[in-house]
């Protein structure tokens, strides 16, 4: 697990280097996998339920599974959640991030802050003996205590051989209910924060999940191990960030 989520990290890392106003989604998805690839693993989202692609790339009001297009280019004051999945050795890494194209306006960089610290107080909530909702709450509580919305219809989840193991991790939820935190679990935690109301409706391709308002949507995601003596993150935004610099991290 820690080598798959490792490898996420990395192309992440390589991602960075290219995310950059005028490359097209497709040509970043050809990176990754290449990427991916030259390190002896697979893309895990290619094929996956039909999912075309190795990224899904989510541009602004776009939230999750968004399909890498040769006819989407990023421009200066986007943003593009990129979420990678790897499978290395039978088991999956699943990271999400989501990238400033240039610069940013101020709404949506906070956003971006906002959705990032989330994730943080969220990790730190799985612990053993805590239960699932004990994260949920904890990222719900914080996004709509600074006025941003909580997608509902897309979760978290457990991982190991598969991509999407039992349990979901959602992102809304109460302290104290649902499924006992065990050590040795791995999950992934993925906050999905509007700036707008928490709508969302699924573009005519079938796959792209995007709000209803057309207000920006952030994603950050990071594969967990639960330990005796607390979460360790398996995935790692170290490689991108030492591309973005300490001006670009959010
Ligand atoms: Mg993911
Ligand atoms: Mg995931």
């Amino acid at each position: 697990m820690r080598l798959a989520n490792r490898l996420v990290g990395e192309t992440q890392g390589e991602l960075a280097k290219h995310i950059l106003p005028g490359v097209t989604t497709l040509q970043l998805d050809k990176i990754a996998e290449t990427f991916i690839r030259d390190h002896g693993a697979t893309p895990a989202f290619l094929g996956h339920n039909g999912f075309p692609n190795s990224l899904c790339t989510s541009v602004n009001e776009q939230v999750v599974h968004g399909i890498p297009s040769a006819k989407t280019v990023l421009k200066e004051g986007d943003i593009v959640s990129i979420d990678c999945g790897t499978v290395l050795n039978g088991f999956v890494g699943d990271s999400a991030y989501t990238f400033c194209v240039g610069e940013v306006g101020t709404e949506v960089s906070k956003l971006l802050k906002i959705t990032k610290e989330a994730l943080y107080l969220g990790i730190q909530q799985a612990v053993e003996g805590r239960r699932v909702g004990d994260i949920s709450f904890a990222i719900q509580s914080y996004c709509e205590s600074q006025g941003y919305s909580v997608v509902r219809e897309l979760v978290g989840h457990g991982i190991g051989r598969k991509m999407h193991e039992s349990p979901e991790i959602p992102n809304y939820g109460r302290r104290g209910q649902g499924p006992l935190l065990r050590s040795g679990m791995c999950i992934c935690i993925e906050p999905m924060i509007n700036i707008g109301s928490k709508n969302v409706t699924i573009e005519q391709d079938g796959w792209t999940v995007r709000t209803k308002d057309r207000k920006c949507s952030a994603h950050f995601e990071h594969c967990i191990a639960i330990r005796p003596d607390g979460p360790q993150i398996l995935s790692s935004f170290e490689f991108l960030e030492e591309v973005l610099g300490n001006n670009r991290i959010i």
